[in-house]
């Protein structure tokens, strides 16, 4: 079996038991039969996801039927596994997360439980519309925030995540981290910190004079070369994980699905078909809701391996900007509007 089958398939496996709960329905895989309780837990499916999840499998349902699901599942417990034996994180790394062109209303309507363990979500605003103005202004600590409540960390301007010395008011209540240098990838190294970035869409493509801007200052940075590529962004990151020895770390991760036009690997339709065109006349709201859902339910059963390392350490999970699908006439980013600016914000704050 090829790597590319096998990653598949484990996808598959894994967003089975995502949807497996509680309404026993007919099976539509062929399990191991020795293994029961997986085998339970992968076939029941709730009605409501049983439309959503058959394209998944219809996609791979001959290969399927002749490879128990189990042992995609036991080969990525046994990999997480392995990481976690073979890693002692150091609790102070830092895990942040940005989800590119992601609405708050999408990531509230998916089955996004692992993400939303982190900690409780918040209907944030960015504090730019465009990819590269937010990342710049999350970079020097301007995390997205909700501007309503005097709450720290929920409203930056209350008290940053993130402070940086000199990096404007310095907020009402005391920031969570304090750092110096030029921005916060800067201010980490220069705590010591092992700092690695990994962006999937072009703002963060070091080849280009732009893309250069965002991805320098890392240790190491990794930009796949398109925005599908979550797998291979986790894989390096785990990598680079694997290779500390206690260090700190601060971990940055632009993830690219929840981008138009809403694709990951081995979704049931065309990512040549852009639902969401400014100024274009072919756009599908529906189209867009249902593919940034669908993106988002897969990000979360890829980054689970990723925020179990972390687990008890800093996590910041949000989204750079919004898209519009239509409202007032607009479609996508880049253009200050409301849609555009509200996103879902989530973090977990860990030891200093
Ligand atoms: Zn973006």
């Amino acid at each position: 079996m090829d790597d590319q089958t096998l990653r598949l398939m484990s996808s598959l496996a894994v967003t089975a038991i995502r949807y497996s709960r509680s309404v026993s329905t007919a099976p539509h895989l062929d399990y191991d039969p020795a293994n029961r309780e997986a085998h339970k837990s992968a076939v029941i499916i709730r009605p409501e996801f049983q439309q959503r999840l058959l394209p998944f499998l219809s996609a791979a349902k001959s290969t399927l039927k002749s490879i128990p699901a189990t042992t995609f599942i036991a080969r990525q417990i046994e990999t997480t596994k392995a990481v976690k034996k073979a890693v002692k994180l150091n609790p102070k790394s830092v895990l942040l997360v940005t989800l590119d062109s992601c609405r708050y209303d999408s990531f509230l309507a998916a089955h996004a439980r692992r993400m939303n363990a982190i900690g409780p979500l918040h209907r944030a605003k960015a504090p730019a519309n465009f990819t590269f103005g937010s990342h710049a202004a999350i970079f020097v600590g301007f995390t997205p925030g909700v501007p309503e409540v005097a709450t720290p960390f929920v409203n930056p301007k209350f008290a940053k995540i993130f402070q940086m010395v000199e990096g404007g008011f310095a907020g009402h209540g005391p920031s969570f981290i304090s750092l110096e240098g030029r921005n916060i990838i800067d201010g980490f190294r220069r705590k010591g910190f092992a700092t690695f970035g990994t962006g999937a869409v072009a703002w963060f493509n070091p080849k280009s004079a732009t893309g250069a801007v965002l991805s320098e200052g890392f240790d190491e940075f990794f930009f796949p070369g398109n925005m599908f590529s979550l797998e291979a962004q986790i894989g390096w990151a785990k990598l680079k994980i694997q290779e500390q020895e206690g260090r700190p770390i601060f971990l940055f991760l632009n993830i690219g699905e929840t981008h138009v036009p809403y694709f990951f690997k081995g979704a049931p339709w065309d990512p040549g078909y852009n639902p969401c065109v400014p100024f274009g006349r072919n756009n599908d709201s529906d189209e867009c809701r249902r593919r940034q859902i669908a993106c988002i339910e897969y990000v979360d059963s890829h980054i689970n391996d990723l925020l179990d390392l972390f687990a008890g350490n800093t996590v910041v999970l949000c989204a750079d900007h919004g898209d519009c699908w239509g409202e007032d006439g607009v479609w996508e980013h880049g253009i200050s509007h409301p849609k555009v600016f509200e996103v879902p914000l989530i973090f977990h704050l860990g030891t200093v």
